[in-house]
């Protein structure tokens, strides 16, 4: 099995794709992440859901999107205790609203995400950003600015490792394997980042339950026939 293979499995499940929110769509849409609506959308919940649930980041974003603060430029100039009291109940809002201020205000400062878009070294920026890691900025970069690349998170490890795709685990290897694989491709990559994620959110837990997983057919790790 290789990459563009999986794809197509999770090309014909896109129901299962969207109990985990994954929203497949067209390659240069927002959608793909959670029905989001703009890039700045994106960017805001790729840093509140570090570490939190989804299903948290979704009730955070109805809230800020009430008070219409799903905007960089308003969300550079909000009081620190106003926005740590919208981020509540999500886990480390402390540190998530100072990141969100922080990174606001370096992106007001360069006039936006579509001006940021147009730099030479887009992930060098991100990651110059405090609380912005490689696994935050390459979200950022595939879904809300549309450069290719691609996210490694614990969940691709384990999936492609599970799968008997992949046993690599160093995050810049696997990112530049897959990101060549899928020959920078927007489609494949958001594809593949959205059926991963969704596989590791649903069944692919550290106890996997491949009985509902979409890739128990294929899956060398599958335990799915001894139960
Ligand atoms: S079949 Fe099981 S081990 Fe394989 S990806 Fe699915 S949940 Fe994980």
């Amino acid at each position: 099995m290789n990459l563009r293979e999986l794809n197509k499995i999770f090309e014909k499940n896109k129901n299962f794709l969207e109990k985990a929110k994954w929203y497949i769509s067209d390659p240069l849409s927002f959608k793909w992440w959670g029905n989001a609506e703009n890039a700045e959308e994106v960017f805001i919940s790729a840093i509140l859901v570090q570490r939190s649930k989804w299903e948290t980041v979704e009730r955070i974003l109805k809230k800020l999107k009430k008070k219409r603060l799903i905007n960089l430029k308003k969300l550079a100039k909000i009081e620190y205790d106003k926005l740590e009291e919208i981020l509540k109940p999500i886990g480390l809002r402390k540190v998530k609203a100072a990141r969100i201020i922080n990174s606001a205000r370096k992106i007001t400062e360069i006039n936006g995400l579509e001006r940021l878009r147009e730099y030479k070294n887009v992930r060098k920026f991100l990651l110059s950003l405090e609380g912005i890691g490689k696994e935050t900025a390459d979200s950022i970069m595939l879904f809300a600015l549309n450069i290719p690349t691609f996210p490694v998170s614990n969940y691709v490890k384990r999936v492609l490792n599970r799968m008997g795709i992949t046993s690599e685990t160093s995050y810049e290897k696997l990112r530049n394997k897959i990101v060549r694989e899928l020959n920078k491709d927007l489609y494949e990559l958001k594809l593949l980042y959205a059926g991963i994620t969704s596989v590791g959110r649903i069944a692919c837990k550290r106890e996997p339950i491949c009985k509902i997983c979409i890739l128990k057919e294929t899956c060398k790790f599958s335990n799915f026939s001894l139960i």
